[in-house]
């Protein structure tokens, strides 16, 4: 099959959370499989540090909104069978963040992220090798899906590829006043209530679940929660008119990278018949973020964005009480100001119990995953979650709320005694949490106990085979 992707992201190329790893490990394991695959991706400044993608000759001049752009394409093809196109404007795109800087989001980042789409149907259109299916990835790819029905219908694009939108995250859809529509260059034929409009606004996630031939999302529960009002961040009933084409498809884990051998970030390797270089990984941590070296004190982990959606706030209210007893705690992370300052408090408050690191450091969150004896993720909600899959392959014991993907990849006891690999909780709260650590903290006791937990986990297997098997028989049916 011929399959071209899009995404705001792609590890190792850029990345601030997930995304970037799916669509990565997704278009490598396609390739791997035989198909012919592409991504397109915006080139951004920090790449030119590390990779050297060649120029594209090739042409295009987009109109948005009264001017018109002309991106370059520049390629790399990081594995056979797998071309990366990376659209370089660099108006749009030569800076140093993605979404925005430290302070806010970029004020433009419609017209990024239009040009973007256009560039993407484009490629679609004009590729000598044809894409038969275009799968896009959330808000910031999002109206490529109307672009492709609108060329398809309206232009007598006949051969037009069947449009895929992969929502990572429903809470973020790309909401943008209703003058940005006029960038896209469509008749306002599209821009009403069934259709790209959203309370006045323009919302380009919600076009794309309108115009998409087919959606998915990273989980099944996540699928079924965002029909619910409580999870639908507002499009529950649009998504409900959708739900013939929706699915849910847990991510996989790309081994290759996140494996406990050979692991270029870890300084010793172990393995689930070989532990023991966990605990000198261990030690080792505890030395490098200051926290005491101590084999017998239980450590807790987290990795990941300081937002709402993670539950750092609870977090917190059940770190105050688990203080108090004999445990240590690192988090690796950034996100918004006052939770990094609440974490910063805590240690300065509790130095020789609570290490916190605000930055982004792919080497210092392997280091910490097979570091820790238990992994926090206590997620408002989860579409998927990758940490928790990380931790079960490290042997490190995730503590995880039952929601979305956190409940789909993590076995608790009450699940499945014969196969419990982590520890989950239902209420959102500190109590609960706290609840939960306490759990871990009489799990910790028991050395057979840690074992049978740590084995089930470094067992089981989120392998991309499966992930990858089931987005062929998604493409087979939408194409
Ligand atoms: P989300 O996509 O919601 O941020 P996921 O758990 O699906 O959450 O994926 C997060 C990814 O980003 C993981 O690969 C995680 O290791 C990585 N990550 C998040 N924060 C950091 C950080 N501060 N340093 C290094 N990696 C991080």
């Amino acid at each position: 099959m011929r399959v071209l992707l899009a995404s705001s992201e792609l590890n190792p190329f850029s990345k601030t959370g997930g995304l970037a790893d799916m669509v990565a490990a997704l278009a490598k394991n396609l390739a791997a499989a035989g198909h012919t695959v592409g991504v397109v991706t915006p080139l951004y400044r920090s790449i030119w540090a590390r990779h050297q993608p060649r120029r594209m000759d090739w042409q295009m001049t987009l109109p948005l909104g009264a001017r018109s752009v002309s991106p370059e394409i520049w390629t790399l093809e990081p594995h056979p069978g797998l071309t990366v196109y990376f659209v370089h404007a660099p108006e749009f795109f030569d800076r140093d963040g993605i979404y925005g800087d430290d302070k806010a989001a970029y004020p433009d980042n419609a017209e990024r992220f239009v040009a973007f789409s256009k560039a993407v149907v484009h490629l679609a259109r004009y590729l000598p090798w044809q894409p038969e299916v275009l799968h896009v990835h959330d808000w910031q790819a999002g109206l490529v899906p109307l672009l492709v029905r609108h060329a398809r219908t309206v232009e007598g694009w006949a051969t037009a590829p069947r449009t895929v939108l992969t929502i990572h995250n429903l809470a973020y859809q790309g909401v943008f006043p209703a003058a940005a529509y006029a960038l896209s260059g469509l008749p306002p034929d599209y821009f009403h209530l069934a259709g790209a409009e959203f309370h006045g606004s323009l919302n380009l996630l919600k076009s794309g679940i309108v115009y998409a031939d087919a959606i998915t999302t990273v989980s099944p529960r996540y699928a079924r929660e965002i029909t619910t009002r409580e999870f639908g961040e507002g499009l529950d009933g649009v998504i409900r008119d959708r739900r013939t084409v929706l699915s849910g498809i847990l991510n996989g884990v790309d081994y290759d990278e996140w494996r406990t051998e050979g692991n270029p970030f870890l300084p010793f390797s172990y393995s689930a018949d070989h532990p023991e270089g966990k605990a000198r990984i261990k030690a080792a941590l505890q030395e490098e973020v200051g926290l005491p070296v101590r084999g017998d004190v239980p450590l807790f982990g987290t990795v990941g964005r300081l937002a709402d959606q993670k539950g750092v706030d609870i977090a917190l209210g059940a770190l105050e009480e688990m203080l108090s007893t004999r445990i240590q705690f690192v988090s690796l992370g950034s996100g918004q100001p006052e939770l990094q300052a609440a974490l910063g408090t805590l240690a300065t408050r509790h130095p020789d119990r609570v290490a916190s690191r605000v930055k982004f450091d792919v080497a210092l969150s392997h280091r910490i995953e097979a570091a820790c004896d238990f992994f926090l993720m206590p997620s408002r909600f989860e579409p998927c979650g990758l940490n928790q899959m990380y931790s079960l392959r490290y042997g490190t014991i995730p503590i995880v709320r039952r929601t979305g993907g956190l409940d789909d990849s993590v076995v608790d006891y009450r699940d499945h005694p014969d196969r419990a690999n982590g520890i989950k909780f239902e209420l959102y709260s500190s109590r609960a949490l706290a609840k939960a650590m306490r759990k871990a903290l009489a799990l910790y006791g028991n050395a057979e106990w840690m074992s049978f937990y740590r084995q089930n986990g470094m067992r089981t297997d989120f392998s991309w085979d499966r992930t990858r098997r089931d987005y062929e028989a998604l493409y087979v049916g939408a194409s």
